[in-house]
């Protein structure tokens, strides 16, 4: 689960890191009571939107020489005609994709005067099988461009899940990022303040891209980006509350509810398949034939008759699904209660595309005769690669 960067510094901000003092607001009546808070004389206007490069996005509605979804300003006033210009409006960065997303709120935070830009996050990396921090001098600008360019730039220091930061550790932070004075000391307290941040509160990454060094000498954490654990989230009451649907796929949502690992993509071919690596795999050699899966969908091991109904109905209101392709090994599964599940479901909203359904495993034959018996206008799929082909050709 994904949050705003408002609500991450806030979560930050609790652990004791040192965020700015901003105003989250939501309309533009609000906007100059949120600046008035705000000690001035610059203020920052932040678009809050669930994707990063903002701050070199462009809004659809304002043309190419538009400032973009990030703005300085010099004065209340000033911050308030940024808003005005901001909000509702659709705000295209390098991570929405061409559709954009609609900015529908803003967050007015006291600007910093910046000396240099530093990277900072922190993760699970799996190839050591420890959290880790990613630093490098090299802030403010895209991490993959400086990772492919200037890789030596980027430090990485996992961290020991017993021991957590060790002085050792900050102080290898800190030279990496070449801390001095201040900020060195600042650094000292802030690494383990966010590994704290980071395991206490099921992260799955956190990401600040800038942390800076003010004028003044000392850290801030300017920008936040912070991922959580959907599997730890019953232990977080706190962060579950920070939940933005509105920033989230409609389907996803609707998928969450029946508890199916779903994830809406952009191709044409539905697919309803049990089993992480069956749906994989059944991904690939979609791809193989020369079409694009439209999700994935892991309808998992025990799944009822409404839950494989509600998988389905979620792939068949999706419009850029042109065909569906249902691919079941029934070990745990059973395959009569997917075809049940099918043949409900297509009752309830009717069929509009060709369907493929390949069923193999425990109770294959008892599946089988209830989709033949529904009268229902399947094709039926001997094995994955002739179950491919066949939606493949169907959706032409
Ligand atoms: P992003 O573009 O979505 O990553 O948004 P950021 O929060 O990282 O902001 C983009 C850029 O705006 C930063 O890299 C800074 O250069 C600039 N910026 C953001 N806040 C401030 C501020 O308080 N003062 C100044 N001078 N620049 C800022
Ligand atoms: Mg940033």
């Amino acid at each position: 689960m994904n949050i705003h960067e408002y609500q991450a510094k806030q979560v930050l901000k609790g652990f004791g890191a040192p965020v700015a003092e901003g105003v989250a607001i939501t309309s533009v009546e609000e906007a100059e009571g949120a600046a008035r808070q705000l000690p001035g004389p610059l203020y920052v206007v932040k678009s809050q939107i669930h994707a990063g490069g903002r701050g070199k996005g462009k809004f659809k509605e304002l043309g190419p020489d538009a400032k973009g979804g990030v703005r300085l300003a010099k004065s209340v006033e000033e911050a308030v005609a940024h808003a005005k210009e901001m909000l509702g409006n659709t705000l295209v960065t390098k991570q929405t994709g061409d559709a954009g997303k609609q900015v529908n709120r803003l967050y007015i935070e006291d600007g910093a005067d910046i000396d240099r830009e530093l990277y900072l996050s922190l993760l699970v990396d799996r190839a050591v099988g420890k959290v880790a921090f990613v630093v490098s001098t090299e802030g403010g600008m895209d991490i993959e461009t400086v990772a492919e360019e200037t890789p030596d730039k980027i430090v990485n220091v996992p961290i020991d899940p017993v021991q957590g930061v060790t002085e050792a550790d900050a102080k290898a932070l800190c030279d990496a990022l070449k801390l001095e004075g201040e900020a060195r000391s600042d650094g000292m307290s802030l690494f383990p303040i966010l590994y704290k941040a980071f395991m206490d509160k099921d992260m799955s990454l956190l990401e600040i891209n800038p942390l800076i060094v003010m004028e003044n000498g000392r850290l801030r954490v300017l920008d936040a980006k912070v991922s959580f654990d959907g599997n730890a989230l019953f232990r977080h009451d706190d962060i579950k509350a920070l939940r933005d649907e509105t920033e989230e796929d409609a389907k996803e949502i609707e998928a969450s509810k029946y508890d199916l690992a779903y994830v809406a993509l952009d191709g044409t071919i539905g697919c309803m398949v049990n089993g992480a690596g069956l749906a994989m795999a059944t991904m690939d050699i979609i791809k193989l034939y020369g079409k694009e899966p439209a999700n994935f969908l892991d309808v998992g091991g025990g799944a009822t008759t409404e839950k494989v109904t509600a998988a389905f109905k979620i792939i068949t209101a999706d419009p850029n699904v042109k065909g569906i392709l249902v691919n079941i090994f029934g070990g745990i599964m059973r395959c009569d209660v997917i075809a049940e599940g099918v043949v409900t479901a297509v009752k309830d909203v009717g069929l509009k595309v060709p369907l493929v359904v390949r069923l193999e495993g425990t109770n294959v034959e008892k599946g089988k005769a209830i989709l033949d018996q529904s009268g229902l206008d399947i094709t039926a799929a001997d094995d994955l690669d002739d179950a491919a082909k066949k939606i493949v050709a169907a959706v032409g």
